[in-house]
């Protein structure tokens, strides 16, 4: 019996899943196995050699189509896998217009990898009038978008940008970690392929590292599913499980990471430790009109800045931190503070950082699911004791 249109929060549940035909089980079984038994030569059962093709694998990736509103999910053994995977649609000459504020990961694999196969790359200010198409030119193939992005939390008008690169036959990519399916889906904004880091808020428990693509094109997602088994870098089964596992509180998790993520940022913004709070929930956040009207709410993700702007002080409050943990990674269940001068963004040169407004007294916060009274009662104690 085929199941009824259902709503987001059911998709988490029951998004291209079934009970296995062969036992019944409800939940997806482990399929620990790298081949599968045939009657006669390619006489058998959709599955033979498990790079190409995994049950467990299987379900997931239907499991991302469904909350990405996508005809075709992919699975990878990390984000940074699954665009490796995007980037391989690409040939010598061809050019990437990126966010100038990517995922150091991002940045440092086209910049460092995909650079010397002679795949060119620009970094624009997505977010400026004029800035796509200042870039735009006849080598230009693919517009690569992140909105909110790190650790600014900027925004980008994914249906305006999107439009303005397809009119000049560009895939657009959105790399969908910061919001997650349930905040915002990108497809419907106009994406041609939207791109996860499933180890933060889709996993979301921190026990796994995983990466999925999801695409409404048959053309790109037979590219991406021939690079997928002829480079291999597929997820395990037991990764697959876990990340499935967690997809299935999604709703419920994100609800939270959003009210808590509200709660501490209007906290943040009264202390007097604190000059300034990132987050696009605020009335004057330049991308605050944008993020209404292409996200569900503002997520669990936001920075702040120390009145006193230096790494002594940041590595004062962080030391302080009780309930916070001092982590790379966001997205999962438990709050982590990060320190993206020296942490997340590290690699980028100094004057660069200056200019995205990375100064040593940032400090990145994943507000986690715990109760939003302690998280508070944490920080408030690590800024007050600052001076002790
Ligand atoms: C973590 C992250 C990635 C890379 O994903 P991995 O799973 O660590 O390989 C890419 N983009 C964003 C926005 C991320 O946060």
């Amino acid at each position: 019996m085929s199941k009824p249109d259902l709503h987001f929060n059911s998709l988490t549940i029951h998004g291209g899943q079934k009970p296995d035909p062969s036992t019944g089980a409800v939940m997806q079984p482990i399929f620990q196995t790298s081949t599968f038994a045939q009657a006669a030569p390619g006489e058998h059962q959709g599955y033979e050699y498990a790079r190409s093709k995994n049950p467990t694998r299987s379900a997931l990736e239907k499991s991302i189509a469904s909350l990405e509103a996508a005809a075709h999910g992919l699975a990878f053994g990390s984000g940074l896998a699954a665009i490796d995977a995007v980037l391989k649609l690409l040939k010598p000459g061809d050019e990437v217009i990126a966010s100038n504020d990517l995922y150091g990961g991002t940045y440092r694999l086209f910049t460092s990898t995909f650079k010397q196969f002679g795949i060119k790359f620009q970094f624009v200010d997505l977010g400026e009038d004029g800035a796509l198409k200042g870039a735009l030119n006849s080598d230009s193939k693919m517009l690569w978008i992140e909105s909110p992005t790190n650790p600014m939390m900027n925004i980008v008008d994914i249906a305006a940008v999107a439009k303005e690169a397809k009119e000049s036959g560009l895939v657009v990519v959105v790399d969908n970690t910061f919001a997650s399916p349930y905040l915002q889906q990108p497809l419907n904004l106009g994406a041609d392929i939207v791109m996860h880091s499933a180890t933060k808020y889709l996993a979301g428990h921190s026990d796994v590292v995983l990466g999925l693509l999801a695409t409404n094109s048959e053309v790109l997602a037979g590219r991406l599913a021939f690079i997928q088994n002829s480079s291999g870098a597929i997820c395990g089964p037991m990764d697959a499980f876990l990340c499935l596992r967690g997809i299935k509180t999604l709703h419920l998790r994100m609800q939270r990471h959003c009210e808590n993520g509200r709660a501490l940022a209007e906290y943040l913004k009264e202390h007097p430790e604190v000059s300034a709070v990132y987050w696009p929930g605020f009335k004057n956040h330049p991308g605050h009109n944008v993020a209404s009207a292409q996200m569900r709410d503002f997520g669990g993700m936001l920075s702040f800045r120390l009145k006193q702007d230096t790494k002594e002080e940041a590595v004062r409050f962080l030391r302080k931190l009780r309930v916070f943990t001092l982590a790379e990674s966001l997205g999962g269940v438990e709050s982590l503070a990060g320190h993206p001068a020296s942490m997340t963004h590290a690699s980028l040169p100094p004057e660069e950082r200056a200019q995205l407004g990375i100064s040593e007294g940032l400090i990145r916060l994943s507000v986690g699911v715990e109760d939003i009274r302690d998280l508070i009662a944490d920080v408030s104690q690590a800024l007050d004791n600052l001076k002790s």
